[in-house]
């Protein structure tokens, strides 16, 4: 089956998604982020990318798995990604571990258990670290990891 990669306005809801995700962050750290860019560009099996190359930043997600798994992606990966972004911001990327402690407790404030790190270390480490629920269900180990990879 070919799946066909998220519409315009499936797009727009996830940009408004990140950007009030954004906004939620900066109300409890008590500061303003600025707006980052987004972009509908990633392939494979990462549902998004925050990136900083030459300086700018931006999160990238992917249009395929977004439609495969919309809801998922609107209430994790958006999150997840919006927690890099600001945990970049408050600390710094280079002094903080992608999913370690300062990760997780802006997912935790941001309402989201930071189950991705738990699935992350578990059984992706390295380049599909970021391929997280939707992976665990292609694999067919939901079943097996009920408890820890329903939302
Ligand atoms: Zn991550």
């Amino acid at each position: 089956m070919i799946i066909e990669p998220i519409d315009a306005g499936q797009q727009r809801a996830v940009h408004l998604a990140t950007e009030r995700c954004l906004r939620r962050a900066g109300e409890l750290c008590g500061r303003d982020f600025a707006s980052i860019p987004v972009t509908f560009d990633l392939t494979g099996r990462s549902a998004g990318m925050y990136r900083v190359r030459h300086g700018r930043r931006s999160i990238r997600y992917n249009p395929y798995l977004f439609a495969k798994y919309f809801e998922d992606n609107l209430a994790v990966t958006v999150p997840h990604e919006v927690a890099h972004y600001v945990t970049d911001m408050l600390y710094g990327l280079h002094r903080v571990r992608p999913h370690g402690m300062e990760w997780q407790a802006v997912m935790r404030s941001l309402g989201v258990e930071p189950r991705a790190a738990l699935l992350t270390t578990k059984f992706f480490a390295g380049d599909a670290e970021h391929a997280v629920i939707w992976v665990a269900r292609d694999l067919g180990i939901r079943g097996a990891l009920g408890a820890e990879i329903r939302f």
